[in-house]
């Protein structure tokens, strides 16, 4: 598949659902209990908040995808998701990916049926792991069972458009153990698979027990070994990766998280959700009464703008388009973002003079070690 830089007249909506019933020890998410009350709280402060985006919409643009992400989404009910693509299509066509993000212990046939009945056409997964003792120890609420389950119920329900999430890097996990779970996943009724390795970030339980957990991940050889053993089994399985950690089948990649990596224009709305518009980016308070406080009493719910200089910004635009496999083509990416520094020319030629990146008629991708080390390619280029 080749996916080019987006549309500048295309954008994206995303909408920050909060609600969990338990906090996993490994996230750093925004996630606020699973209440009634929080819940209209949000569905009343999201509807000010869409009235009020509407008015930053050129009448003209087109909407390119919805997503629907948490916290746990689907616990928000498919009444009030479909309150809120109601708003949307007064004014937007919405023949579009509409992407709900759920957690395998919360699937039921019936609840697909009635989110497909709301509109939603793509669900996304919490799968994490399809190892029992990888779950608990990530402290999750499904177990494998569930998941193969949920995955199950979500396809006979009727959408076919699924994508899960898998973690690597995950304590005491073993290459073994990993390649049992890719090679389950590969058989799966998917279309979709995102890979994340575990990141212990602070303000979560795993980060305080840190010094303990580090002990047992997989050093960076393994990590390495569990990446390269995912790419291959998926790619055989007829999910190609065309992102770093994004695989799909033909035609099935995320139209939503395309936009992220192409420079799309998104509206994020609800707590601590970002935006990227006109050029900017910027963040919602990540607290629910803030937030409806600031809605109702019409002012921005917005606390911290990324004020990257144009320089700067062209560079995290140019080092996250590079996650795509399909590359960049300067030329295309010069005639939206305008040109290229010097510097940034010069450290391009570097890098694929060290082999980690490919040039070649106005177009530059990783190469396959590109691939392994592109945090490092991501910081020589920031
Ligand atoms: S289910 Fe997801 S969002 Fe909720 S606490 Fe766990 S990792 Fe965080």
């Amino acid at each position: 598949m080749v996916i080019t830089l987006s549309d500048p007249n295309e954008f994206s909506l995303y909408f920050h659902i909060p609600f969990c019933k338990r906090k996993c020890d490994y996230c750093n998410f925004y996630v606020i209990p699973d209440k009634e009350q929080h819940k209209t709280l949000l569905l009343e402060s999201l509807k000010i908040e869409w009235n009020e985006s509407l008015k930053k919409i050129p009448p003209t643009a087109t909407l390119a995808s919805i997503y629907f992400g948490g916290g746990t989404p689907s616990l928000f009910g498919p009444d009030r998701i479909d309150q809120i693509i109601n708003w949307i299509k007064q004014s937007f066509s919405i023949d579009v990916e509409i992407t709900l993000e759920v957690n395998p212990e919360d699937v039921t046939r019936t609840l697909i049926v009635d989110y497909k009945q709301a509109g939603i056409n793509r669900i996304s997964m919490g799968v994490q792991s399809l190892d029992d003792r990888e779950l608990q120890l990530l402290t999750r609420r499904h177990n494998v069972h569930k998941a193969l389950a949920a995955i199950d119920d979500t396809y006979n329900a009727g959408i076919s458009n699924i994508s899960i999430d898998l973690m690597y890097d995950l304590p005491h996990q073993t290459t073994t153990g990993w390649q049992k779970t890719v090679q389950t996943a590969a058989r799966l009724p998917i279309t979709h698979l995102s890979l994340y390795n575990l990141t212990i970030e602070p303000h979560t339980v795993f980060y305080k027990y840190k010094n303990q957990l580090s002990q047992s991940i997989p050093d960076e050889e393994s990590s390495f070994a569990m990446y390269t053993h995912a790419i291959d089994t998926l790619e055989s399985a007829g999910l190609a990766q065309y992102e770093i950690s994004a695989f799909a089948r033909e035609g099935l990649h995320s139209r939503h998280n395309t936009g992220y990596w192409t420079g799309r224009s998104f509206l994020g709305l609800g707590p601590s959700a970002y935006s990227f518009w006109d050029g900017l980016r910027y963040k919602n308070v990540a607290n629910i009464n803030k937030y409806a406080q600031a809605l109702q009493s019409v002012q921005s719910p917005v606390d911290t703008v990324d004020e990257l200089s144009t320089e700067d910004r062209k560079k995290e635009l140019l080092v996250v388009a590079l996650r795509l496999l399909d590359g960049v083509n300067i030329l295309q990416f010069e005639e939206l973002h305008g040109p290229l520094s010097k510097d940034t020319n010069k450290t391009l030629r570097e890098l694929t003079e060290q082999g980690l990146l490919e040039m070649g008629n106005h177009h530059v991708k990783l190469t396959r070690r590109g691939i392994l080390l592109y945090d490092s390619i991501a910081s020589e280029l920031i």
